[in-house]
Parts: structure tokens; C-alpha cells; sequence
């Protein structure tokens, strides 16, 4: 039989030892700082048996080579250290707000210049790309939930020798494959879909080019942002489901924004027509919209997005969250539950917003 491509099959086989007899089905958590001289593991900061598990997992769904680091951003601050000093990066004017603020920071401290655009505007993504040593990609944006067309951006961005990375954490590799595409690297928060259960924090950066992986991973070994060996465990064992989780979380999602269009409360809703997120803006303003977050009651009023637990979140109530972004604004990250419980309870929410 030739090798399965089907990514339902493919999370679930992908990452297991080998089939000999007496092997354990799935791998084991390795909990050790050291291995004996002479194999091919050396010290648990250079690999790590379970890392290599998960990012075999992970780079063959995105068709590179992965290397888990401690945290989404571990893996996002290991691309932005790819640009040379003084080099830039474009960035979206609306994009995952750790990477914003850790681009602002290295800025002030004139590590790099930052130049920002809307990237659902591809004429105006494409002319800022001039002269920038990185095109930073994020689509679906958060929390705005622009679509960019990544397929032209990727080939103007490539056309002008620019490193591309895409932040492929919204869509997964089951909606999008960058690398596939022509970016020269995909970095995920694998805190959110792969792993699914909100039970950890977890990074990966795929790559296709030898050289850049050499890069991260040395940039991993020496700047020390490991992943614990039982956060890369859980974090496969919870990809064996993604398939399943973000299928219903997406048919979950669908239903849910037809509905809320409808919805007298709701003044507009942000549905980019694929993905389990969706961004409504509330009548009322931001007070309205908080009191949506405390009426929930199956929603959880929480940060993060991704798991199987269907959450929401105030986004400007955070203070580095841009100010186009709408203060009414409520990021739904869709879960797995029954929809008409989440449609019930978001709706009255939603409804006992007004009366105040
Ligand atoms: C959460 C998130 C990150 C950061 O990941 P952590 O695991 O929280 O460090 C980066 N990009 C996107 C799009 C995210 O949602």
C-alpha cells in the first residue's frame, strides 16, 4: 500500500515507534536531562525522543521539518531572529498581539525597523514588502479575521528573495499549507488547534530550507526555549483528533455565524467562511459586550482559543490590542459542544446584554 496522504489518517499514525513486536503502540514520555554517550540523543536540550515524535507529526502535515519549542511565541521569536541586525519586517496591521508587541519591543531597542500594512489589502501588502528583510504572514488574522491571499503574497514575496513566514495557528494545516505555497517557514502556536485541550503551551516552526532549520534549531539549542518532554506528549496525543475536533469545531462555527447575522444584538459579525473563530461586534459598546463575557455560561470568559472548550473574549480589553480594533469586539473560538447549547447560551447573553 503506498503511504497514506489523508491528513485523518495521517494524525492519526504519524509519530508511533516501530511496529516490532512487544513495541508500545504510541511513544513514551522521555523524562531525562542526559543520555548514555554513544547513541544518538546527547543532552536533552539538543533533542529529545519526544519532541522528535510530535515533530514528525507536525512537519509531515505541513510538509517540512518541525522543531517544537516551549511556547508559541518561543517559536515566533526563533523566525524574527532569522533578520539580520537592522534589518525589517512587514508585518499585518492586525496580527496575533505577542508578535505586534515583541516587533515593537526589538524596535525600540533598534534590534530591527517594523513596518506594518493591511495585509487583506493586496496591492498595498505587496508595495510595502520593498526593501523588507522578512514578510510576516498571519491568516485569518486575530482578532480582526481578515483573509489574506496568501497564494499571491507568497509569490511577490518570493519574487523579491524576502524570507516569508506564515502564522498558520488559525487555520492549521488542514486549511492551509503555506509551505506548500512557496513561505519559506510556518510557525504554529501548537497551545491552541494541534494540541486542542488547553492543557499546555507549546510552539513549532516547520521549514522546507536545511538552512534555515539549522538556524532554529541552533537558535533553539543555545537561546534554551525547550519544550517540557510532557507537554510535546500531550500535545501529539491531542493531534490524533484534530481531524475530528476541528471539523466539528468549523461546522460549529458555520452555524453559529449564519445565526448571529441575524441576531438583533449583533451590529456585525467577522466570519472569514472557514475555521472554527469568529469575531461579532455588540450593540451597546464595550460595556455590553463584557456583559455578554460575564452571562456566558457554557462559553467560557477566557483567554486563548483553539481547544475543544468554546470560549470568548473582550479583545480591547487588553491594553496592546490595537485601537482599530472595535472596543465592542467579541472573539469566539468555536469548540466541539452541541451547537444549539452554544447558540442557547450565547444568545441569551447576547439578549440580556441590553436590558442594563
Ligand atoms: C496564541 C498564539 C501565539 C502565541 O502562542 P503561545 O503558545 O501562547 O506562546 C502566536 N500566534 C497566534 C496566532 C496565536 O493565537
Amino acid at each position: 500500500m503506498s503511504q497514506p496522504h489523508s491528513p485523518a489518517t495521517l494524525v492519526v499514525g504519524l509519530g508511533r515507534p516501530e511496529r516490532t513486536p512487544g513495541a508500545s503502540v504510541g511513544p513514551s514520555v522521555e523524562f531525562t536531562s542526559t543520555f548514555v554517550r554513544g547513541g544518538d540523543n546527547a543532552y536533552a536540550r539538543f533533542g529529545n525522543p519526544t519532541w522528535s515524535a510530535f515533530e514528525e507529526a507536525i512537519g509531515t502535515l505541513e510538509g517540512g521539518s518541525a522543531l517544537a519549542f516551549a511556547s508559541g511565541m518561543a517559536a515566533v521569536r526563533a523566525a524574527v531572529d532569522l533578520v539580520a541586525q537592522g534589518g525589517s519586517v512587514l508585518v499585518p496591521q492586525h496580527c496575533y498581539n505577542g508578535t505586534t508587541s515583541l516587533l515593537q519591543q526589538l524596535e525600540d531597542a533598534g534590534r530591527l525597523s517594523v513596518r506594518r500594512a493591511d495585509i487583506a489589502d493586496t496591492s498595498a501588502y505587496i508595495d510595502a514588502m520593498d526593501h523588507v528583510s522578512m514578510v510576516w504572514l498571519e491568516s485569518p488574522t486575530n482578532p480582526m479575521l481578515e483573509v489574506a491571499e496568501l497564494p499571491t503574497l507568497i509569490k511577490a514575496a518570493r519574487e523579491s528573495g524576502v524570507i516569508t513566514v506564515c502564522d498558520n495557528t488559525f487555520a492549521t494545516p488542514l486549511l492551509q499549507k503555506p509551505l506548500e505555497l512557496g513561505a519559506d517557514l510556518v510557525v504554529h502556536s501548537a497551545t491552541k488547534y494541534l494540541s486542542g485541550h488547553s492543557d499546555l503551551l507549546l510552539g513549532v516552526t516547520v521549514t522546507t530550507n536545511p538552512e534555515l532549520q539549522q538556524r532554529l534549531l541552533t537558535s533553539r539549542t543555545l537561546g534554551g526555549a525547550i519544550a517540557g518532554p510532557m507537554e510535546a506528549w500531550l500535545a501529539l496525543r491531542g493531534l490524533r483528533t484534530l481531524h475530528v475536533r476541528f471539523e466539528r469545531a468549523c461546522d460549529n462555527a458555520a452555524r453559529l455565524a449564519t445565526r448571529l447575522a441575524e441576531h438583533p444584538v449583533v451590529e456585525r459579525v467577522r466570519y472569514p467562511g472557514f475555521g472554527a473563530m469568529i469575531a461579532i461586534e455588540v450593540r451597546g459598546g464595550a460595556a455590553a459586550a463584557e456583559k455578554v463575557e460575564q452571562q456566558v455560561e457554557v462559553w467560557l470568559p477566557a483567554t486563548s482559543l483553539g481547544g475543544v472548550e468554546s470560549m470568548v473574549e473582550r479583545r480591547r480589553r487588553h491594553a496592546s490590542e490595537p485601537v482599530t480594533v472595535p472596543p465592542q469586539l467579541l472573539r469566539l473560538s468555536v469548540g466541539i459542544e452541541d451547537v444549539e447549547d452554544l447558540w442557547e447560551d450565547l444568545d441569551q447573553a447576547l439578549s440580556s446584554s441590553r436590558a442594563s
